[in-house]
């Protein structure tokens, strides 16, 4: 029976293995992290892209996924002022790492290989055979997807060096367990902004006792490395600054923990996102900048797109060309959304304000 080998169990990756499992395929992940990694970041996801979540993997998804309800927006800026209060209607915060064993859940153990990062391809007949990982294994398959996240090891396998445009923003993320502080707006993202440059902080609920905190910062404003938690830890108490007291103690708290340094990227959308057996999927295939929170919702409608066209044709070139031609145009928007968002965060929010969210799931998808 034909074989299809995922490779990286991210959103994408797992979501998709889910889906063909479901329509009668086989499959096989592979995960370079090991089972237990507890990756630090959270995503913010558009109440639209839960539902393609389940029309992919079958299941309730509010049932199935951890996280919160988020359902206000509150933007201030430095003094306090407010700058837009708006509802959400819906979206979820859930922590990365609870959020894949929530979907690895849906899978038989046996169906995901953890501790597999992706060597090479062995090509025979103008066709890729088998996969080798960085331990030595090999998995043979008959159609191969990549599903390795922003930095993929596939792409570059496949087409060279990708052309990153250069990092002009940072991002550190971290949690704070902090039950009063979500009792008193337990489902609202709160974000302040700089009046006059590129620097803001957010805090989304992200469980019952966690919230998830974001320091977005103009990279010229960072003149030392932040590599070490100490070195972390000094910059974002003297950029916290400039924020209202509230701001200022939360991030004094004894839980605040930065888990993660985000150097925000994007790059044009690839002429195809194949070559021969080999397609790729989710933010391997494509990457946006962080503002508009779309990664997840994106990577879900290219999942749900690959299961339309695999449900009329198992010709796997014919599914390729298709994913491209209707994702493409909304990817290529959605790169230019992030860059346009970045301009207007970078000048402060006395200049402008754009939304830093994609509310309307039509730009990513008809
Ligand atoms: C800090 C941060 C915050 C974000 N916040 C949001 C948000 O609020 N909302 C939103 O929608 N999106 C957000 N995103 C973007 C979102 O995380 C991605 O768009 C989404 O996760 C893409 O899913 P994916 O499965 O394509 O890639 P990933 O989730 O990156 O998964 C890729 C998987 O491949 C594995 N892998 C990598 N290299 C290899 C290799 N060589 N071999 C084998 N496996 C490999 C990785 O371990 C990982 O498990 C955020 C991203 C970051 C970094």
């Amino acid at each position: 029976m034909m074989k299809t080998v995922i490779i990286g169990g991210g959103v994408a990756g797992l979501s998709l293995a889910i889906a063909m499992r479901n329509a009668g395929y086989v499959v096989t992940v592979c995960e370079r992290d090991e089972r237990s990694s507890s990756n630090g970041h959270a995503f913010l996801i558009h109440p639209d892209a839960m539902a393609v979540l389940e029309r992919v993997v079958e299941t309730d998804p509010y049932h199935l996924m951890p996280g919160r309800t988020i359902d206000r927006l509150l933007l201030k800026n430095a003094d306090d002022d407010v700058l837009d209060d708006m509802a959400l209607d819906g979206w979820v915060c859930m922590k990365r790492c609870e959020a894949m064993q929530a979907l690895a859940s849906q899978l038989p153990p046996e169906v995901i290989q953890y501790g597999r990062s992706f060597s090479h391809f062995i090509f025979e007949n103008e066709k890729a055979v088998a996969v080798v990982f960085a331990n030595g294994d090999i998995e043979y398959g008959d159609w191969f997807i990549g599903c390795d996240g922003a930095r993929s090891a596939v792409r570059q396998a496949l087409f060279g060096p990708t052309d990153y445009t250069p990092v002009l923003v940072k991002e550190i993320l971290g949690t704070i367990d902090k039950r009063e502080l979500l009792e008193r707006n337990p489902h609202m993202f709160t974000k302040y902004l700089s009046r006059d440059k590129g620097l803001a902080i957010g805090f989304i609920p992200c469980s019952d006792v966690e919230l998830i905190w974001f320091l977005q910062f103009d990279v010229n404003l960072c003149q030392t490395s932040i590599n070490t938690q100490e070195e972390i830890a000094a910059f974002c108490k003297e950029v916290v600054r400039e924020f209202p007291e509230e701001v200022k103690q939360i991030m004094e708290c004894k839980s605040v923990v930065a888990n993660y340094v985000w150097n925000t990227t994007d790059f044009e959308l690839l002429p195809t996102f194949h070559d021969r057996n080999v397609l790729l999927i989710g933010d391997a295939a494509h990457v946006a900048l962080p503002f508009t929170s779309a990664g997840v919702a994106n990577a879900l409608l290219d999942v749900n797109c690959f299961m339309q066209a695999l449900g009329e044709t198992t010709d796997f070139e014919t599914i390729c060309k298709t994913m491209h031609i209707t994702r493409g145009p909304h990817l290529k928007n959605h790169v230019a959304m992030g860059r346009e968002i970045r301009a207007s965060f970078l000048q402060g929010s006395d200049k402008s304000v754009k939304l830093p969210l994609i509310k309307d799931m039509a730009v990513l998808a008809d």
